[in-house]
């Protein structure tokens, strides 16, 4: 990545001299000005029309900038907004009693006057019904449920940084091949469920594991709504229906000879007019459930600083701007049949490179990443809240003798995935 010192250009505002990365637009280092500019060929179109993709990439840039001023200003709060559990909450029960009435009205037309030819009306609104289901989530398949007994020392540190954020200990740990971690809860019961990417965590220096744990477990105390029950239906209901306005349509219906025509006729209908209705209240949902899922991302950092330390936490985000860097690396290294020592060694050597332009790489996120449908706010910011706040040191300390204990332990995975991840990709 190379790092322009301008191209001769100074601020509009402020008379500092614009910086740019690569091929963006330049933006003002010091007043920011022009960092909200919208660049199509950065970003993934999200309407699809780019007047829309424009205007909806201001707002979120504008609503993305109000929340952090206004988080600075007032802290974080452990539970969100009212409005977003009340909104959230209100549409699962609504979606809730249609999927019922669809699946009443489809038994009602095959019963009525049995047998008659609305029977495969009656079977597409049951087949309908049940693609609409609420779902609760389940263990994702790529992910290898660890034993306390083989991995104790994971365990522990695990259990030691929960009680030092006051978060619950997770019932399920598991590990994956992703660059990356999270922390769920599944079923009708909400078991809690912590996954780490082995490539990721291999990859990261003692104390930044320290603050993914944090990070990660302070999603159980941080009153996420994307977390709760009730509000399941509002983000995976309407996510499915979402794909029925998709132009090669994922609508599952069960197909049997038994609907026919009929059934296609009706799927037809649903999909032209039902799903475009839904499709509009989804994207209004889940603009006001990312919300405050950002807010709870704000608070999960706070609580990351609480266990690693403000530093640690800090730098933990700028691993994850140059993240796609980092996989690389990792990856690199795997090929070549080398375990997490090495994807250590790679990964600090990638980070002082990009060291000098990291300022600018976290500006630039808040450009690149700033979108309504954004789940994390932009890295950069995050990294800028956590330095807005009263610096902390670690509650949790990791030290070179524990970090390879717990690697040794999990030996075994680290050979699964270094096979896994030198062939994918
Ligand atoms: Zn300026
Ligand atoms: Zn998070």
């Amino acid at each position: 990545m190379i790092l322009s010192p301008s191209r001769g250009e100074t601020c509009d505002h402020c008379l500092a001299v614009t910086v740019s990365i690569q091929d963006a637009e330049p933006w003002c280092p010091h007043c920011e000005w022009n960092l909200d500019r919208y660049e199509p060929a950065r970003r993934p179109p999200e309407f699809g029309w780019r007047w829309i993709d424009r205007r909806t990439h201001r707002l979120a840039y504008r609503l993305t900038r109000d929340q952090f001023d206004a988080l600075v200003a007032d802290g974080i709060d452990r539970r969100g907004p009212a409005l977003a559990r009340v909104v959230t909450i209100g549409a699962s029960l609504l979606l809730l009693v249609g999927v019922v009435l669809v699946a009443a009205f489809g038994v009602w037309l095959v019963v009525h006057d049995f047998p008659s030819l609305t029977i495969p009306f009656g079977l597409a609104a049951l087949g309908l019904a049940v693609v609409l289901r609420p779902r609760f989530g389940r263990l994702d398949e790529s992910a290898y449920v660890l034993d306390r007994d083989q991995t104790p020392s994971l365990f522990d540190l695990v259990d030691e940084v929960a009680r030092a954020i006051g978060a619950p200990a997770p019932d399920v740990v598991a590990v994956n091949d992703d660059f990356n971690a999270y922390a769920t809860s599944i079923g009708l019961r909400r078991a809690r469920v912590l996954c780490i990417g082995l490539p990721l965590w291999g990859a990261l220096p003692a104390q930044e594991r320290v603050a993914l744990l944090g990070h990660e477990l302070a999603h159980f105390v941080n009153g996420d709504v994307r977390r709760l029950l009730l509000t399941q239906p509002a983000f995976t209901m309407l996510g499915t229906a979402a794909d029925l306005v998709r132009p090669v349509s994922t609508f599952a219906l069960p197909q049997s000879a038994l609907m026919g025509w009929a059934g296609e006729l009706l799927a037809e209908i649903v999909q032209r007019v039902l799903a475009r209705l839904l499709f509009t209240v989804h994207v209004v949902l889940v603009a006001v459930g990312l919300r405050d899922a950002q807010r709870a991302e704000y608070l999960a950092d706070e609580l990351a600083a609480e266990a690693a330390g403000s530093a640690a936490a800090v730098n933990l985000l700028d691993t994850l701007l140059i993240g796609e860097t980092m996989e690389m690396v990792v990856r690199r290294d795997a090929r070549a049949g080398h375990g997490p020592d090495q994807w250590r060694r790679s990964s600090e050597q990638a980070r002082t490179s990009a060291g000098p332009i990291l300022p600018a790489l976290r500006q630039l996120s808040l450009r690149d990443q700033a979108s309504l449908f954004a789940t994390h706010p932009p890295p950069g910011l995050r990294a800028r809240m956590i330095q807005e706040r009263t610096a902390q040191g670690p509650a949790v300390a990791l030290d070179q003798a524990r970090l390879e204990r717990i690697d040794s332990e999990l030996a075994r995975h680290y050979d699964r995935t270094v096979r896994n991840i030198s062939w994918g990709g």
